[in-house]
């Protein structure tokens, strides 16, 4: 024995693009198969259609990236029908405020730079000191 019935769903629904919020009325017919099963037949103006969570666009812009609220919920907010609020996630997934930490610069260290700076003429000098000490005042000995 198959039985069936209909049901009226209002199906709220908000699109995410353009914020268009809109309610559609759906006739769900339910079926029961031969072994039990619940088969649900939705239908829009007397035409089978999808599900409301699988073919919903907007009839604004006909964007398909709409989402729908729980059935009755602009009835118990109507301020929604009138002017769509931004999403509060947006604040929320602000990104947290990081410390700000210096770039890493890759250089040689001051100590050392100056250390080559310094110690080039100073080995200069010492070898300049230790040639004439060997080979310029080796002579002044005779
Ligand atoms: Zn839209």
């Amino acid at each position: 024995m198959r039985d069936g019935y209909e049901t009226r769903e209002f199906w709220p629904f908000e699109c995410l693009r353009c914020l268009h919020v809109w309610e559609e009325m759906y006739v769900v017919r339910r079926l029961a198969d031969d072994h039990g099963n619940e088969v649900e037949v939705w239908l829009s103006s007397g035409v089978p259609v999808q599900p409301p969570w699988v073919g919903a666009s907007c009839p604004g812009c006909g964007d398909y990236r709409v989402t729908s609220f729980p059935t009755g919920y602009l009835a118990r907010h109507p301020e929604l029908m009138a002017a769509p609020e931004p999403e509060p996630l947006a604040a929320a997934a602000a990104p947290a405020a990081r410390p700000v930490r210096a770039p890493v610069v890759t250089r040689t260290p001051l100590p050392g730079r100056l250390l080559v700076a310094v110690g080039a003429p100073v080995a200069l000098f010492v070898g300049y000191e230790l040639y004439r000490n060997l080979v310029v005042a080796a002579p002044m000995h005779h």
